[in-house]
Formats: structure tokens, C-alpha cells, sequence
């Protein structure tokens, strides 16, 4: 069954699903300072950030581990490009807006960050010269950020307090979690914590950057062995004048071997700049990941020209590209929307008291590879924490 079967079965049979059950009891949480733990938390993305956000506002000391110079992981934005935050990793708001408060979980802030539904009646996808409605193409929920971005957002609102306990440029490379505490070997030295939460990619682990003293349980291992993560990238490209649609979108045989779509990067902006993006993951993402420079945009501007009759190389201007599977601490895209939901739990559930998990790959297996999936899962990892 995958991800969306089980949600749509869940809805028929109106279950309830446990992160939902959860937000109801979102609201803000009290400062009850316990000074008896300290989390070490590994990675600076979404998962990382919340998780390090709710223990701040439970007085609950922490530090973050970052391999890399930079917060944000796979939400990573230039401002470099255009007039408006390019997102280079998450652009989109999958869920309903109030997933932003919920991640904030303090009633008395209000989010000033400004999102844009399509337009069913305007907007449409193009499948091969044949025109597709918002619904066919499954763009009917998602919203663009209006002049912000995921990145905008964390860096708004929850990075601000928890940047002092990030340490950068600090791989974690051994987690030994058989004695009381946890010691966690990095590229700079050992640290001691009572509990970790590991928020490294899945690629990570599947590559064995990070070695587990205990071995991990064979069940959770396997489910690291088993599952797929897409290859990923991404392009803007910017134009002299707008001869494309909201969507263009590309079938991809099987479908679960990945996505492509060209779309419009500037849609809702407050922008006179004509940006299309292009989202590829999968096999669609390995094929232009495998290009030279020189060769990519070659073949990205032919295949739009073939689209739209040659406008594409007539008005291009400039582009960027971002390979996901070359960020060296990331080394892909996200988990598939087609992986068995049983051993995405499996990903998510803690082992022992000691270490938890949360991030893109490591939820409660109901909703997964997004941001605030990521977000809600960190949200679950603290709570399983404090126990
Ligand atoms: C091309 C693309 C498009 C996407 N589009 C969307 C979208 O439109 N909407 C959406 O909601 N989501 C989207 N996503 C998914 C979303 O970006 C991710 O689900 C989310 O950002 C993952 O957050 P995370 O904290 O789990 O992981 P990450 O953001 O990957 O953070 C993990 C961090 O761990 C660090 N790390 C790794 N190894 C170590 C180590 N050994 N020691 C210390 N630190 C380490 C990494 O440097 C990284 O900063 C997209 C992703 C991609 C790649």
C-alpha cells in the first residue's frame, strides 16, 4: 500500500491518524526547566530545528550538530537570483496553512508569511500539448510562498532561538548508546549527551556515514537497507518573456519511478521576472544530474523549445541548477511517495530510551518526504523523548 492509498483508505474508514491527534494538543507548552537532560540533536534541517525549538520551549538543554556551514538542509534558498527567495529544495505548501502555527505552537505569535493557492479557473498543466486541469495534474492543495520561502519561514520563526547551540562544520561519524549516556564521535571529538535525535538524511544511514555501537535493531536496519530514496535536482531558468503555463508537466513510465514538471517558478510573486522551475526526481532527476553544464541546459532548452516552438532558447537569459544527490551531507532527494508505510514507521520509531529519529524519512509512516511532515515528525520525536 503506499502513502496515498493508506490515506485515502484512512479517510474512507474515518480514521483518525495520530499526528493529527497530536495537533490538537499543540498548544503553546510550559518552560519546566530539566536540567537532568541533554539532547544531542544531529542536522540542522527542518526535523532538526523544530525538534531543537519545542526542547528550547521546554527548558530543555540541547545542542544541534551540523555537518555542514549552513542551517536549512534540503530548504536551502538563494536570493542571488531573482527579485523574489528561489527555493532550491522545498518550494511548496503541501498542507493547509495552519501547519505554520502548529510548527511555531505559541498562540501569542502571528505569522506574517503570505501563501497562494493555483487558480482552477486560470491555471493549468500541459501533458504533451494537451491541457490539464489544476485537479488531473493534483495541484489543487498545494500553495506557493508568496515572496518567502520554507527557508523565510524557519529563518523567521524558528531559527532565531536556537542558532546559538548550533555547532557547524561538525560531522557526526559514531553514536555509541550502550551506557547510560550516549557518546557521539564527530570529525572534532567526542561529546557526551543522555539522549540524541538523529535527523541525518536517510542516505546517510544507507551509506553508513554514522555507525550505531549497538548495532541498530534488525527491523530498523532493514527498513534503512530496504527503502529508496529519489535522486533529486532542480533548475530555474529565467526568460525575457513568459511563453509558458503554470505547469508542463512530463509522464514518467513507470510512475513510480519518479517526477518531472517544468513549472512557473515566479507564479504569485511580486516579480516582473519571468522564472520557470523545474523539479525532477527519481530517473527524471538522474538524467540531468548525469549532464555537463554545458550539456544540461542544452537539453533543458530543447526540450522546452520542442514544447513551445522555439520561444525557450529565443528568450532564455540565465538559469541555475542544483544537484541534490552532490550536497555531500544530503546525497539525494527525499524518500518515494510509493515506499510501504510500515517500514516508514519503522524509520521513525525510537530505539530504546536513548535515540530517536525524525525528519523526512523518519515518521510515523501516515505522511512523509515534506517539510512539515518533517516538522511534525520532529514534534513527535520530542514528545517520545520527554516521555
Ligand atoms: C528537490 C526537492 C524538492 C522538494 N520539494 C518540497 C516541497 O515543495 N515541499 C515540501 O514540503 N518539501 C519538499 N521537499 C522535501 C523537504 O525539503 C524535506 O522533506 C525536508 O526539508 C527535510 O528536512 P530534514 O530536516 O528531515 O532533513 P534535511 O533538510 O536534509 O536536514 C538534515 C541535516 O543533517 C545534516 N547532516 C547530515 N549528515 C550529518 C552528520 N553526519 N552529522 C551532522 N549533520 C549531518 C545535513 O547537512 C542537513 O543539514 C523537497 C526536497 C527536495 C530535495
Amino acid at each position: 500500500m503506499t502513502r496515498s492509498e493508506f490515506l485515502k483508505t484512512c479517510g474512507l474508514l474515518g480514521i483518525s491518524l495520530p499526528f493529527q491527534a497530536s495537533l490538537s494538543a499543540c498548544e503553546k507548552q510550559s518552560a519546566v526547566p530539566r536540567s537532568d537532560e541533554k539532547v544531542i540533536i544531529i542536522g540542522a534541517g527542518a526535523a532538526g530545528l523544530s525538534a531543537a525549538y519545542l526542547l528550547n520551549q521546554q527548558g530543555i538543554e540541547f545542542e544541534i550538530l551540523e555537518a555542514s556551514g549552513v542551517y536549512g538542509g534540503r530548504m536551502k534558498r538563494t536570493t542571488d537570483f531573482a527579485d523574489f527567495p528561489i527555493p532550491l529544495g522545498a518550494e511548496w505548501l503541501h498542507v493547509e496553512k495552519g501547519v505554520l502555527a502548529e510548527i511555531v505552537n505559541d498562540n501569542s505569535t502571528t505569522i506574517d508569511i503570505k501563501t497562494t493557492f493555483y487558480d482552477p479557473d486560470k491555471d493549468f498543466g500541459l501533458l504533451d500539448g494537451v491541457q490539464l486541469s489544476l485537479q488531473d495534474i493534483d495541484f489543487t492543495e498545494d500553495q506557493k510562498f508568496v515572496n518567502a520561502s520554507w527557508f523565510d519561514f524557519f529563518e523567521q520563526y524558528i531559527v532565531p532561538s536556537v542558532e546559538d547551540r548550533i555547532r557547524y562544520n561538525t560531522v557526526v561519524q559514531a553514536i555509541d548508546y550502550s551506557g547510560d549516556q550516549v557518546r557521539v564521535t564527530t570529525d572534532g571529538g567526542e561529546l557526551v549527551a543522555t539522549k540524541i535525535i538523529v535527523t541525518a538524511p536517510l542516505k546517510m544511514l544507507q551509506n553508513k556515514s554514522i555507525s550505531f555501537s549497538p548495532a541498530l535493531p534488525a527491523a530498523k536496519q532493514a527498513a534503512i537497507d530496504e527503502t529508496t530514496v529519489w535522486d533529486g535536482c532542480k533548475a530555474f531558468i529565467e526568460f525575457s518573456e513568459k511563453f509558458y503555463p503554470a505547469f508542463t508537466v512530463y509522464e514518467t513510465v513507470p510512475e513510480t519511478a519518479g517526477q518531472k514538471l517544468y513549472y512557473d517558478a515566479a507564479y504569485g510573486q511580486d516579480s516582473n521576472q519571468h522564472v520557470l522551475g523545474l523539479f525532477a526526481v527519481g530517473v527524471e532527476a538522474k538524467r540531468y544530474n548525469d549532464l555537463t553544464a554545458g550539456e544540461r541546459i542544452s537539453f533543458m532548452l530543447a526540450e522546452l523549445d520542442q514544447a513551445y516552438d522555439g520561444k525557450a532558447s529565443a528568450a532564455y537569459l540565465k538559469h541555475t541548477f542544483q544537484n541534490w544527490n552532490a550536497e555531500p551531507f544530503i546525497n539525494g532527494a527525499y524518500l518515494t511517495d510509493y515506499e510501504d508505510w510500515r517500514k516508514v514507521r519503522t524509520l521513525g520509531e525510537p530505539v530504546g530510551d536513548k535515540l530517536f529519529f525524525a525528519g523526512a524519512a523518519y515518521s510515523d509512516g501516515t505522511d512523509w518526504g515534506s517539510v512539515h511532515s518533517s516538522a511534525r515528525a520532529a514534534k513527535r520525536a520530542v514528545e517520545e523523548l520527554v516521555g
